[in-house]
């Protein structure tokens, strides 16, 4: 059975901390944890957990403390993982088109690091030569993801280096002298057809003869977890399997023992986060119920973003008659977060409780329209405590100069 979080402890984080608020499960990351480990147990495997979907310094801290490493799309994530107390050895910085200073740092903090252009890897190989094994980020030039704009592996996709470009690769590593421990690919996000990922990894399987000192397919992020009611993810124990199936296939034909690396974000952390918000107002215009909550798309934007769909409950009012819902923000900007959308009985004052919150949500958040971002708690083993305060006016001006 799934772990869930009771509408009594949301109401209670409401009460003591106010809404809205984010509330992250912390029993829920490990349960989700615990499956990628069980999934993947005839791999040679590494889980490195994608920070960028959620980068509170104690959700760091908490997957580092049930085990996993934890992977970096910024310099300052490396900064922050190695904060929250993860060791370098267990920290991985995959970049995208960054100065080649923040590549240089990295390497003074002694992390893993793969690299997404030919213009840092030649930069990398002169002034490291062999001395620090390093992963290169291949554009597989497949098309897969939820949608286009977190598509990320296709042939007009900005990330990576093409495969079709293995000659350039191949020379300037020739010239250089490095060492290429790592080929890395992450072809999008809530990519559901096991069938990518084993694509994905064929690619790579074709260009591990070029490089005699790779150790590591790192196969990126990218699992589907269910948003909407029935939905479904992706086939973990079938992507388990799959995977260790072919490893073992290849190591047959080839004699070469490889480890595979995975870098999940939102199959870590999005089911467990609730985003609980109050209805400041309702208003009915025609045929529209408009519920009007005290956030709006600068504290989750995704709906806005992407499009993407939020399953939202209202937990004040659950045997309410149904009825139809524009559930919008407080923003001077069109935020719907779901149309036409059937739920209980809304009324001025219920808690609506946003689900999936946990990747690309607070983490996207901004103080558009000079609005506080909320706060976060984390309910670990029965306890409600707050990792991050509500912002106040203090901080919108602490970095305006007078
Ligand atoms: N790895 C890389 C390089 C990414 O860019 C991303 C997200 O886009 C991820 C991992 C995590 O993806 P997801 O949250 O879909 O698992």
């Amino acid at each position: 059975m799934s772990t869930t979080i009771a509408p009594e402890v949301l109401k209670a984080a409401a009460a003591e901390f106010g809404t809205p608020v984010y509330v992250y499960h912390a029993e829920k990351i490990k349960e989700q944890f615990e499956s990628l480990k069980s999934s993947f147990s005839a791999c040679d495997v590494r889980f490195f957990y994608a920070a960028k979907s959620l980068t509170n310094i104690h959700i760091l801290k908490y997957l580092s403390e049930i085990g996993s490493g934890i992977d970096c799309s910024s310099i300052n994530e490396v900064e922050l993982a190695l904060y929250s107390g993860a060791k370098p050895e267990n920290v991985l910085y995959t970049s995208n088109n960054i100065h080649f200073s923040e590549i240089e740092r990295a390497v003074e903090l002694g992390v893993h690091i793969n690299i997404d252009s030919l213009s840092n890897l030649k930069k990398f190989g002169e002034k490291y030569k062999g001395t620090y094994p390093v992963g290169i980020r291949m554009r597989p030039n497949i098309m897969a993801g939820g949608n286009i704009k977190i598509a990320t592996g296709h042939d007009k996709s900005k990330f990576g280096i093409p495969v079709t470009q293995l000659q350039e690769v191949l020379d300037i590593v020739n010239t250089t002298g490095l060492h290429i421990k790592t080929l890395h690919i992450h072809t999008g996000s809530e990519i559901k057809d096991v069938e990518v990922f084993v694509k994905g990894l064929s690619v790579m399987f074709e260009l591990v003869p070029h490089f005699p000192q790779l150790e590591v397919v790192d196969l990126g992020g990218g699992f589907k977890v269910p948003y909407k009611p029935d939905e479904k993810g992706t086939d973990m124990e079938l992507l388990g399997s799959s995977v260790a199936e072919a490893f073992k296939k290849f190591e047959a034909a080839t004699g070469r023992h490889l480890q595979v690396w995975f870098e999940p974000g939102k199959y870590m952390v999005s089911e467990c986060g609730h985003f609980v918000t109050s209805v400041n107002v309702l208003k009915e215009t025609g045929d529209i119920n408009f519920a009007g909550i005290d956030t709006g798309l600068n504290h989750l934007i995704r709906p806005m973003f992407y499009g993407a769909y939020h399953k939202i409950d209202n937990i004040s009012n659950p045997d309410g008659p149904l009825k139809n819902y524009q559930v919008v923000g407080y923003i001077c900007e069109t935020d719907n977060f779901a149309e036409d959308r059937p739920l209980p009985e809304v009324r001025e004052g219920d808690l609506i409780v946003i689900r999936n919150a946990g990747a690309y949500c607070y983490e996207m958040a901004s103080n558009y329209n000079s609005r506080f971002r909320p706060a976060e708690v984390l309910y670990r083993d029965g306890k409600l405590s707050l990792i991050r305060r509500r912002e106040t006016m203090e901080d919108l001006l602490r970095t305006q100069l007078f």
